[in-house]
């Protein structure tokens, strides 16, 4: 008799998957929702995920569920003080003038560190002088919380893996 096992997820496996990101806990607030309709497709072993989040969906088959809690120093580190900085008005000048539209409450703006590295920062006040932008990323220290069901597993191929992500679909298409 021929033993036919499921495929598992597992390094150099693509994996697709629904899932929903809560804060703390199963209860808490709904950050991110990503559902059967467009779902998660990811490289699992290439170091694109947090290591907890792929530890957590080691070895599960398509439609198993999950549900697990990753704490703020396994997800996204804690709420650095020295990623808020003041970034000069004039960094946003275009053509001599502040670019009004860029420098409001809340946007979230690609700004280069001066290793040329891109980051993502949030402006959280506007100054006579300077923007106060933060840097941290949205989900620092906070707790995590992810439950949903894999879709589809499949091994990922030589390219792949040499490319460290996924192609076709949900993935990159060259
Ligand atoms: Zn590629």
């Amino acid at each position: 008799m021929t033993k036919c096992d499921l495929m598992k997820t597992g390094k150099d496996t693509v994996v697709t998957l629904t899932y929903t990101l809560r804060e703390n806990n199963d209860k808490g607030e709904i950050v991110e929702s990503v559902n059967a309709d467009n779902p998660a497709v990811f490289l699992i072993g290439a170091g694109n995920l947090l290591e907890k989040f792929e530890g957590n969906l080691q070895g599960l088959e398509k439609g198993d569920a999950f549900s697990f809690a990753l704490t703020s120093e396994e997800g996204y580190g804690e709420v650095m003080e020295e990623a808020v900085v003041d970034v000069p008005l004039r960094a946003f000048e275009v053509e001599g003038e502040v670019d009004q539209e860029m420098v409001q409450l809340g946007n979230y703006l690609p700004m280069r560190d001066q290793e040329g590295n891109l980051m993502h920062g949030k402006i959280i006040e506007v100054g006579p002088e300077f923007v106060t932008m933060d840097f941290n990323h949205p989900m620092a220290g906070k707790n995590l919380h992810f439950s949903g069901e894999i879709v589809d597993v499949r091994d990922a191929s030589q390219e792949e893996i040499d490319h460290g992500h996924v192609h076709g679909a949900g993935g990159h298409h060259h």
